[in-house]
C-alpha cells in the first residue's frame, strides 16, 4: 500500500511540474453561452465564430470584413456542456487535495453565464457541486493513506465590504468582515464560518443558507448578486498517514459580479457607487494576475478587499484559473470584445506590466 502510495504521489508530482513549466500556473478559459430564446426571437446572428479557428481561438465579427481573433488556453462554445467544462477543470480544483491553494474565478458581462458555470441549475449542475462530488470521491479512494477534512465558508464582497454568508439571523445585519494578517504571515478573515463538511448533502445545506442570507434586504436577488462578488471558500486538511505530515490549502471558486460598464444615463447614485467598487475590484484583479503571469516583483494585492483576502491563494505555487464568458450576441459586442482584451491582458500574452529585474 505504502510503494503505491509513494508511486502514485511521485508520479503526480512529475506531471505537475512538466506542466507548470510547460505553461505556467495561470489559465484563461472562454466559455460562450448560446443565444438565447429571444435573440433567437429576434433574429439575432453570432458574432462568436469557433468553426473556422484552430485549436482553442475563436473570432469575433466586428463588423463585415473585419475579424479579431483571440486564443486561450481552451474554449468552450455553445454546444459544450458542463461535463466537457468540468473534465478540463478537474485536474486544477483536485490538487487542493494535494495541498495546493487554487483560485477560480468566474468573469464577465452579467447574463453571460457566470453563475451556470459555477453553480449551475439542479439539471446542469456547475463547477461547483462537480468539484465537491470529486474531492469527496477522492478522498473516499484515498482512505488508509490520507485522512481529510473538509469545510466550506461562504462570503460575498459588496461595496468594498465583507460579509458572511453562513451567519443566519434575519432579525440583525449579518456580520462584516475584515481582512487581518495571520500569525503565520497569510491572510486571514476572523470569525469567517468554516462549515465542515462531510458530504455533498451537507453542501447543499450550507449554499442554501448562504443564498438565503445572501437575498435578505435586497429588492431582486439577481441583481444584487450582479452587482457583488460570491466567494465559496472550501478548506482542505490533510493528514498523510504514511509519513505524518500535514497540510492546509484553500480552494476558492469566485463568481464576480457582473463586469458591464454602466451607462451614462445610470451612472448616478448607489448605482454609480457601486460600479466603481466593482471597477476597482475588477482591475485590480487583472492586474494582480497579470503581474504573476509575467513574474513582476511587486504584485499589488493591497488595492481591493477581493485581492488583498486571496492574497495567500493567488501566486507562488497557486494555481489560478479564469472563465472569461461572453455572449454570442451582436448586441453585446462591445462588452463582448472588453472582456475577451481583458482575458487577454490577465493571460499575459499581450502587454502586461514589464518583467522587473531583481
Ligand atoms: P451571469 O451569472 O453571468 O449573470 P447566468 O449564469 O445567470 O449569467 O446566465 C444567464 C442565463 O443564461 C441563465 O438563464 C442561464 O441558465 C443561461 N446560460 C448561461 N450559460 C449557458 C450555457 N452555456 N448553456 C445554456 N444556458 C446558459
Amino acid at each position: 500500500l505504502k510503494r503505491k502510495y509513494l508511486d502514485e504521489s511521485s508520479e503526480r508530482r512529475r506531471l505537475y511540474n512538466e506542466v507548470i513549466e510547460l505553461k505556467g500556473n495561470i489559465r484563461v478559459f472562454c466559455r460562450c453561452r448560446p443565444l438565447n430564446e429571444s435573440e433567437i426571437a429576434n433574429g439575432s446572428a453570432s458574432v462568436v465564430n469557433f468553426e473556422s479557428s484552430s485549436d482553442n481561438e475563436l473570432q469575433v465579427i466586428c463588423a463585415e470584413s473585419s475579424k479579431k481573433q483571440f486564443k486561450f488556453d481552451h474554449v468552450f462554445g455553445p454546444e459544450d456542456n458542463q461535463e466537457a467544462v468540468f473534465q478540463q477543470t478537474k485536474p486544477i480544483v483536485t490538487s487542493v487535495l494535494d495541498g495546493y491553494n487554487v483560485c477560480i474565478f468566474a468573469y464577465g458581462q452579467t447574463g453571460t453565464g457566470k453563475t451556470f458555470t459555477m453553480e449551475g441549475t439542479p439539471e446542469h449542475r456547475g463547477v461547483n457541486y462537480r468539484t465537491l462530488e470529486e474531492l469527496f470521491r477522492i478522498t473516499e479512494e484515498r482512505n488508509g493513506t490520507m485522512k481529510y477534512e473538509l469545510s466550506v465558508s461562504m462570503l460575498e464582497v459588496y461595496n468594498e465590504k465583507i460579509r458572511d454568508l453562513l451567519v443566519e439571523n434575519s432579525t440583525q445585519p449579518t456580520k462584516k468582515l475584515e481582512i487581518k494578517q495571520a500569525a503565520e504571515g497569510t491572510q486571514d478573515v476572523p470569525g469567517l464560518i468554516e462549515a465542515r463538511v462531510y458530504g455533498t448533502e451537507d453542501v447543499w445545506e450550507m449554499l442554501k443558507t448562504g443564498n438565503r442570507v445572501r437575498s435578505v434586504g435586497s429588492t431582486s436577488a439577481n441583481e444584487l448578486s450582479s452587482r457583488s462578488h460570491c466567494l465559496l471558500r472550501v478548506t482542505v486538511m490533510g493528514e498523510n498517514l504514511i509519513n505524518g505530515q500535514r497540510t492546509k490549502s484553500h480552494l476558492w471558486l469566485v463568481d464576480l459580479a457582473g463586469s458591464e460598464r454602466v451607462g451614462k444615463t445610470e451612472a448616478e447614485g448607489e448605482r454609480l457607487k457601486e460600479s466603481q467598487f466593482i471597477n476597482k475590484s475588477l482591475s485590480a484583479l487583472g492586474d494582480v494576475i497579470s503581474a504573476l503571469a509575467s513574474k513582476s516583483a511587486h504584485i499589488p494585492y493591497r488595492n481591493s478587499k477581493l485581492t488583498h483576502m486571496l492574497q495567500s491563494s493567488l501566486g507562488g505555487d497557486c494555481k489560478t484559473l479564469m472563465f472569461v464568458q461572453v455572449s454570442p450576441s451582436a448586441a453585446d459586442l462591445g462588452e463582448t470584445l472588453c472582456s475577451l482584451n481583458f482575458a487577454t491582458r490577465v493571460r499575459g500574452i499581450e502587454g502586461g506590466p514589464a518583467r522587473k529585474q531583481v
